[in-house]
């Protein structure tokens, strides 16, 4: 077996996670209890698999791989006192009193490095039980303290530790639609910083995005954190939905990063979901493949403020679930390719793959979900890095950070460091068959040579 270990870290990872659990929990037929109540036809699907993120405990009982963290109890009190609360393991929720107050150096260097032993033990026990562990998955805010500097500290410590397992996110990126702290893009860009060079996939759920399609799509007027984690889980659902039932492609954290990644640093991923529904109203929803196909690929669906058609695709992988025909997803897929060939670099021959999976979500009877590392993703990079650079020129609330002990120096490099990602994707984004081979060039000549 090859299994997952999951964390989530602060009041947005928490409450994203528990959601996610929840979800995985119902299509698996797993009870609050952690009990398998079968629904008939499909339990062997629903089980064969279920150790990828499950323990087995003694009395038959399921118990979800994860470990719940943060700074402060509160998120996690609600999340024991909620519905599925007595499905985890009592002693992996580990909390500290004191609080990151939104600020990454509190989570990453101060607060969250005292209690972060006390997490790597809570992990290294998890990890130990495994017959074969593949990798983590991480669910954090990048725009707070805890999920995102005491994140980012984790992932770092489990890197060192557990160097050649892969480490996959869920990372939300902080908007001022949805958030009034003025400090996040701070945040985000020394979190960035650290997700490029220690974690191996990130999917960028963007609050940005994510509002408007409550917006503007579902025609939510206010919005709540629960509007959007319920779009946050239907992704995440359908993101895992590989890993968790039996079937071919993108089977495993490895396999996932082989197909999507051609370059290591390149790894955050848009990602979307069809068909688009509000809490409750899932049920009146019925689409046909070319209309799943359609919405999947539409920018409106993206749960990353950036628009595919300002960009490449490098590569893309699309997840289908019910019961469907597997020719016809072909047949719409090669039509959206065909017909947008442009929008999908040349050079990268059969860079998008879809599969099917019998087993739809729950209330859905089909649903699809979209996986693209698309050069347009600078778009979501360059809003936060205009953000994060209109405060620093000023060294507006720097205090707060130095304050904690950090250097100045690693916001410099932090900013550097994105925008250096931003400058790549937009070199990818250029690039043509003709350039093949510039890119080995140390020096960074042959600039001249990218169509532009
Ligand atoms: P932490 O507890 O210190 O990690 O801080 P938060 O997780 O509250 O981080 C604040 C950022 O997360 C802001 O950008 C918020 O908009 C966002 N956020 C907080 N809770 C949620 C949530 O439940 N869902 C979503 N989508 N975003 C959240």
């Amino acid at each position: 077996m090859r299994e997952i270990l999951h964390v989530q870290g602060g009041q947005c990872g928490n409450q994203i996670g528990s959601k996610f659990w929840e979800v995985i929990c119902d299509e698996h037929g797993i009870d609050p209890t952690g009990r398998f109540n079968t629904d008939g036809e499909s339990s062997d699907n629903q089980l064969e698999r279920i150790n990828v993120y499950y323990n087995e405990a003694s009395g038959g009982r399921y118990v979800p791989r994860a470990v719940l963290m943060d700074l402060e109890p509160g998120t996690m009190d609600s999340i024991r006192s909620g519905p599925y609360g007595q499905i985890f393991r009592p002693d992996n929720f580990v909390f500290g009193q004191s609080g990151a107050g939104n600020n990454w150096a509190k989570g990453h260097y101060t607060e969250g490095a005292e209690l972060i032993d006390a997490v790597l033990d809570v992990v290294r026990k998890e990890a130990e039980n495994c017959d074969c562990l593949q990798g983590f998955q991480v669910c954090h805010s990048l725009g707070g303290g805890t999920g995102s500097g005491m994140g980012t500290l984790l992932i770092s410590k489990i890197r060192e530790e557990y160097p050649d397992r892969m480490m996959m996110t869920f990372s939300v990126f902080p908007s001022p639609k949805v958030s009034d702290t003025v400090v996040e893009p701070y945040n985000a860009t020394l979190s960035v910083h650290q997700l490029v060079e220690n974690a191996d996939e990130c999917m960028a759920l963007d609050n940005e995005a994510l509002y408007d399609i409550c917006f503007r799509t579902l025609k939510l007027t206010n919005p709540s954190f629960g509007d959007l984690n319920h779009l946050i889980s239907s992704t995440m659902s359908g993101v895992t939905c590989c890993l968790r039932f039996p079937g071919q492609l993108n089977s495993d954290l490895r396999k996932l990063a082989v197909n999507l990644i051609p370059f290591p640093r390149l790894h955050f991923f848009m990602v979307g979901f069809a068909p688009l529904t509000s809490r409750g109203s899932q049920h009146y929803i019925s689409l046909t493949v070319p209309e799943l196909t359609q919405q999947m690929w539409d920018a409106k669906n993206m749960m990353c403020a950036a628009d595919p058609r300002h960009g490449r695709y490098l590569t893309a992988s699309a997840m289908f679930r019910g019961k469907m025909s597997t020719k016809e997803v072909d047949e719409q897929m090669i039509n959206v390719q065909n017909k947008n060939s442009s929008y999908f670099v040349e050079w990268i021959p059969n860079n998008v793959k879809s599969s099917v999976c019998d087993i739809p979500p729950k209330s859905l009877k089909m649903s699809s979900t979209f996986v693209g590392n698309s050069t347009s993703v600078q778009e979501m990079f360059r809003r936060v890095s205009e953000q994060f650079t209109a405060m620093f020129r000023r060294k507006a609330f720097l205090h707060w950070y130095t304050g904690e002990g950090m250097d100045e120096m690693e916001f410099t490099e932090a900013e550097s460091n994105m925008n250096d990602l931003v400058a790549e994707y937009q070199q990818y984004q250029d690039a043509t068959v003709d350039d093949e081979g510039e890119y080995e060039d140390e020096e960074g000549e042959g600039e001249e040579n990218y169509e532009t």
